[in-house]
């Protein structure tokens, strides 16, 4: 391209190339001519002519033939020189081209800029617009003559800025030449606005930037629905509370500051409220819910907000308390909880009073990960309830331990059924009036192959809890009511005893009872008049509906049921009233303080009252002196079972008491208090 710079575009190489072809055929002809003149000359005048026509005939080759060599290069220069006005042609015609397609994307790039459906800006290095469409300010709400005043910088939210800065950063320094980022800037009247903004760098073709293009697109309404997701990712639905991820997170971080600072300390706290499925049994879910809701409005009540509380399911709430000095300090809080939960909730008009249970694990060095305090505070929790309910206990290493031994216990139990260790005792019931034996009660023991014989106390609550009641429920009703039938046909005498079977809450919620005794019945040929079902009464209330539709069937069967431990639990009359009970039986706990006199001796009067006025057989338990016997007697109550008359026994005991003794059961009736008929202690 240079070339032409040197050659002017209007020389006209053919003409010059003809013009000198033109003078050297002429100086050719004159050579030719003035020879044959020399020729002639000398034959004519001799040859000194020649002295004169030789040198002039080599002059005029020579300069022909240097002409003829200019004339050479000439010729070849001119077709360069076409050659290159070709190019030049050619060139210039690209270049109206390209000036023409230019104009028309320049036109082209402002329409679309003008009325892109996105926002779009042209921003100085400097970070001002000079330059903006309709879309942005539809999106941010301002003019255009605001958009081009206010910095975009400065509408961005603080969070955005640093990034923002050091992408624009970026591309000015050229080390790229385009980015995208997600930002949120403050619209108009402080609306939050999302973006989606790709900037690219427009260079100004001498190393600088001439400004950037700014193509912003309205994400606010994705960036909601994210965060929506987000929130109920990581929320309870009901409460709004944290949930159990997020109290993890939390905890997570809490004990890793607590990891890193010496002075740093937290502590966990589980609530767990009590008896709260007798809101959801007797007012319904929906109050349930409310009272769900009000709790953990309250719990947030008392919140500092360095702390957090969360629900992680049912009535189960935890809350990281930080920033204290020992994990003594997290009483002051459980303290407060149990204070505003005091206070009766009014759910519609309806007064609701509930208390807490607390389980409380501090942080301490030996934690190895989080979620182990969550799992203590759990642990003591558990404790809580054990003892009773409505207080607080705080973790400590024995709890640990004593929770590893109910896990193991957990694993022997099941060994132990599939072992047959367990044996079924039986205590005998008497009828009070005479002392005539009317049957038993089946006690279960497990006969532990290093232990020895282990009380059910020990073992129950954790076949309950592991749900093995519900196999082991099933063994003792069957080999009960398998040995009655056994013994009831040796003789007559024996026809009409009976057996109660303690049946666990779990069993009438997780089984078929209804089948399960049925089939009992018919493979042991037992009369169901003869089977008695006890239930607690706690177990009752619990599942109020469902035991009343089990009970109904069963009553249908033939089978008697009956209340056991009846006065510890909450039992209304009118649910009395609509259960299809035989009778009840008091618990040994009033039986025992009868003797003193007082408050318990009024408690079992009313309750043999209550009794007889439904038309329920009374079954006093726990009797263990002559002294209780005689005023159960003097109450008119039926039945008693008790120490005072005989403690449970194996099939041999009982045996060994039918055949020799059965009469002196009456025989020795009543008995000193001193001399109660035994043949083994179990208990
Ligand atoms: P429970 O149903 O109230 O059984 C009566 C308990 O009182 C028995 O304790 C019995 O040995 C004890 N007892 C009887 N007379 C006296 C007395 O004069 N003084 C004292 N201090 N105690 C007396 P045991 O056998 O240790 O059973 C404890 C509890 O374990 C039972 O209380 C019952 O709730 C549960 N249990 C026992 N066997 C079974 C079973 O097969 N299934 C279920 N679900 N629970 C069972
Ligand atoms: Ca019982
Ligand atoms: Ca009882």
């Amino acid at each position: 391209m240079a070339a032409f710079r040197y050659f002017p575009p209007n020389l006209c190489s053919k003409y010059m190339w003809t013009k000198q072809q033109f003078w050297q055929t002429l100086i050719l002809v004159s050579v030719a001519i003035s020879i044959a003149c020399g020729i002639l000359l000398a034959l004519e005048y001799g040859y000194l002519v020649l002295l004169v026509s030789v040198p002039i005939a080599v002059v005029g080759l020579s300069v022909k033939y240097l002409f003829g060599r200019t004339l050479t290069e000439s010729k070849s220069r001119a077709e360069l020189l076409g050659r290159h006005v070709e190019e030049l042609s050619h060139y210039i015609a690209d270049q109206e081209r390209m000036g023409k397609v230019l104009q028309k994307s320049e036109e082209q790039f402002r329409s679309s800029f003008d009325n892109a459906s996105i926002g779009m800006a042209l921003v100085a290095p400097s970070g001002k617009a000079f330059k903006v469409n309709r879309s942005l300010c539809d999106i941010l709400g301002f003019d255009t003559e605001q958009l081009l005043t206010i910095p975009f910088h400065d509408m961005l939210n603080e969070n955005d800025r640093e990034i923002f800065a050091l992408n624009l950063g970026k591309l000015l320094s050229h080390k790229e030449t385009s980015c995208q980022m997600e930002m949120s800037v403050n619209g108009f009247a402080d609306k939050l606005i999302w973006l989606m903004a790709s900037i690219s760098v427009v260079h100004d073709g001498t190393n600088g930037t001439s400004h950037f293009i700014f193509q912003l697109q309205d994400i606010t309404d994705r960036k909601r629905a994210e965060a929506r997701l987000i929130h109920d990712a990581l929320h309870d639905a009901l409460t709004g509370l944290p949930n159990r991820v997020l109290f993890l997170d939390r905890l997570n971080v809490a004990f890793k500051r607590a990891k890193r600072h010496f002075e740093s300390n937290f502590a966990v706290l589980y609530f767990d409220f009590d008896r709260f499925k007798l809101v959801n049994d007797s007012f319904g879910h929906l109050v349930g819910d409310k009272l769900l809701v009000s709790i953990a409005d309250r719990l947030r009540s008392i919140l500092r907000s360095s702390d957090t509380v969360a629900r992680l399911g049912g009535d189960e709430f935890v809350m990281l308390v930080e920033e204290i000095s020992e994990v003594g300090d997290a009483t002051v809080f459980v303290d407060r909880v149990r204070e505003e939960m005091s206070k009766p909730f009014d759910l519609d008009g309806q007064l609701i009073y509930i208390t807490v249970s607390t389980g409380i694990a501090g942080w301490s060095r030996k934690y190895e990960r989080p979620e182990y305090l969550l799992r203590d505070a759990d642990t003591a929790l558990y404790q809580a309830k054990r003892l009773g309910r409505d207080r607080y206990e705080i973790f400590d290493e024995q709890m640990h331990h004593k929770a590893l031994q109910s896990l193991q216990l957990a694993n022997d139990l099941h060994r132990a059924l599939e072992q047959s260790e367990m044996r079924v005792y039986y205590q005998p019931i008497v009828l009070l009036e005479s002392g005539d034996l009317v049957g038993f009660e089946a006690l279960i023991r497990w006969q532990h192959s290093i232990r020895g014989l282990v009380s059910p106390a020990e073992f129950i609550p954790h076949a309950e809890e592991t749900g093995l009641i519900i196999p082991l429920g099933e063994w003792i009703l069957r080999e009960s009511c398998r040995q009655l039938k056994a013994w009831q046909l040796r003789s007559d005498e024996y026809s009409n005893l009976w057996i109660s079977v303690n049946v666990s809450s779990k069993q009438f919620l997780n089984t078929d009872m209804v089948s399960l005794v049925a089939d009992v019945l018919e493979k042991t040929g037992l009369s169901p008049i003869c089977l008695k079902l006890e239930i607690t009464e706690s177990a009752m209330i619990e599942n109020l509906d469902h035991v009343i539709n089990v009970m109904n069937d069963l009553k249908k069967l033939g089978v008697q049921l009956s209340i056991d431990d009846f006065g510890t639990g909450y039992s209304s009359l009118s649910n009395l009233h609509s259960l299809p009970l035989s009778s009840l039986k008091i618990d040994r706990a009033f039986v025992n303080q009868m003797n003193e006199g007082g408050e318990s001796g009024e408690i079992v009067r009313t309750i043999i009252t209550l009794a007889q006025s439904l038309g329920l057989a009374i079954i006093a338990e726990g009797v263990e002196t002559s002294d209780q016997k005689t005023q159960l007697q003097g109450l008119h109550c039926q039945f008693g079972q008790g120490y005072y008359f005989a403690r449970p026994l194996d099939v041999d005991g009982i045996e060994e008491l039918m055949s020799n003794s059965i009469k002196d059961l009456h025989a020795s009736y009543p008995l000193p208090q001193t001399t109660p008929v035994t043949t083994a202690n179990v208990d």
